[in-house]
């Protein structure tokens, strides 16, 4: 029987746990989400009639400070989907040094079935669930599959009416009249886009000559597409929920982000405009992409894309995870006796959170940045860290994933520690 998410996810804490010398109430500690909440959300449909969704939101550690995570909206949410999200999450922003812990939330719902007055009401539904367990300073919401910077303006003016007060802070990735950032719609893939930019020198590898597949053509993947387009990348793959495209003298990717944006997928907007008499291409599968031969491969939609079953077809060489989770850490294994490297979700992805955190920092100061100051705060905070990993990935000889982990730990147990440990209780017994 194959593991459950959680179970897969909590395998990377083992991996690091031997390399780091942190307490063992610390290790206890992490091995558990803090609380799990569960929700039932009635929604009175466009047709009248009612329909209960399942709603999910877990904390799974605020040691370091409170929760923060995105809100999903997938037909395959569950609650060990969640709980995996916000345990990433938690080592992320740990990884990142910002003052966070990890949260993640999630409705089971296919949103595209949905009217855009239902998908309302059922945001709104949503926050009345789980308006005491959230907060600015207790848990703080963000943008995540299928969900966007409308839903998130949603979710904060529902939040703010239950408050009678204005909560901008409880919820970050809002549109910029309610309170958000600049650059953190395109934040994501800023993030990897600059992750990437610090590790291709170390392996003298020039973008011109460099060759790129992104499975998942959404906020991470189609703002990252075009970020290494423009730096002259070849980006020879893109796909969707529907399939994907491939030509191998590269795409033309702001005409394909121009026309999925009209509401097409990848497969069905190629060919629109002339597009495709410009650049010959065919036509492939999600599962062709991710064995295309490419330099690297970016998997940028969902969890377990990469598994024990595929593994043996990857023929990239360096992987970039901007999805979380993509990789099981079986495969994970493969990957690294076969020499590919992988670059962790824990910080590809982080340009999102770290964004977020500047967006929480601007409402609860009043004041607010510009699109360089972001970015350029962003960049330096993802390439301090990503130079640390990479340090502790070279030193230990250890793949970058574990690195992340033994960095992210250090923090981690750090503040743990820091609230008393055995050690500490058992020498200050009064006798
Ligand atoms: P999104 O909803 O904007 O886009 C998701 C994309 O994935 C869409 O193009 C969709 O068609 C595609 N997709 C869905 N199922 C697929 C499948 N089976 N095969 C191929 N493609 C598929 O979501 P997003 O915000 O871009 O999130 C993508 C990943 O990035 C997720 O793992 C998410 O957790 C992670 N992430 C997002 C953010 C953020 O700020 N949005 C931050 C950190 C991490």
């Amino acid at each position: 029987m194959s593991d459950s998410l959680f179970s897969d996810a909590s395998k990377r804490l083992q991996a690091a746990l031997k390399y780091v010398s942190i307490s063992d109430d610390a290790i206890e500690h992490l091995k558990y989400p803090k609380s799990s909440l569960s929700v039932s959300i009635p929604v009175r449909m466009d047709d009248g009639s009612l329909k209960v969704f399942q709603g999910y939101r877990v904390r799974y550690d605020d040691t370091r400070g409170p929760a923060k995570g995105g809100v999903r909206y997938h037909p395959n949410v569950s609650l060990d989907e969640v709980q995996s999200l916000a345990f990433w999450m938690t080592f992320k922003c740990a990884a990142l040094n910002l003052p966070f812990g990890g949260g993640k939330g999630g409705i089971t719902v296919d949103p595209k079935a949905l009217s855009k007055l239902e998908l309302e009401r059922l945001s709104r539904g949503y926050i009345d669930a789980i308006a005491d367990f959230i907060g600015p300073d207790v848990d703080i919401l963000a943008p995540d599959v299928y969900t966007n910077a409308m839903i998130m303006g949603w979710m904060m003016d529902q939040y703010s009416i239950i408050r009678r007060q204005i909560s901008p802070a409880v919820v970050t990735g809002k549109p910029i009249t309610m309170g958000g950032s600049l650059g953190r719609d395109g934040a994501t893939a800023t993030g990897a886009f600059f992750v990437i930019e610090s590790i291709m020198p170390k392996f003298e590898q020039v973008p011109q000559e460099t060759t790129v597949a992104i499975q998942g053509f959404g906020n991470a993947g189609a703002v990252l597409a075009e970020l290494l387009a423009k730096a002259g990348y070849k980006v020879v793959a893109i796909s969707d929920s529907q399939g994907g495209i491939y030509a191998k003298n590269g795409l033309d990717i702001p005409s394909i982000r121009h026309y999925k944006a009209a509401g097409n997928g990848v497969k069905a907007v190629y060919c629109r405009n002339s597009v495709c008499n410009i650049v010959e291409h065919e036509v492939i599968t999600n599962q062709e992409l991710l064995a295309l031969d490419v330099d690297i491969l970016i998997p940028a939609a969902l969890e377990n894309q990469i598994t024990e079953e595929n593994v043996n077809t990857i023929n990239a060489k360096y992987i970039f995870e901007a999805a979380n989770g993509p990789v099981t850490s079986a495969a994970d294994r493969v990957l690294e006796a076969k020499g590919i490297y992988v670059f962790p979700d824990i910080l590809v992805n982080a340009g999102g959170v770290t964004v977020s955190y500047f967006e929480w920092v601007q409402n609860r100061s009043g004041l607010y940045w510009t699109l360089e100051e972001v970015n350029q705060r962003l960049k330096q905070k993802i390439v301090e860290e990503s130079n640390r990993i990479w340090s502790i990935s070279q030193e230990l000889a250890v793949p970058m994933r574990t690195a992340a982990y033994i960095h992210a730990l250090n923090r981690l147990g750090e503040a743990l520690n820091a609230k008393g440990t055995r050690d500490y209780y058992i020498n200050s017994r009064v006798s």
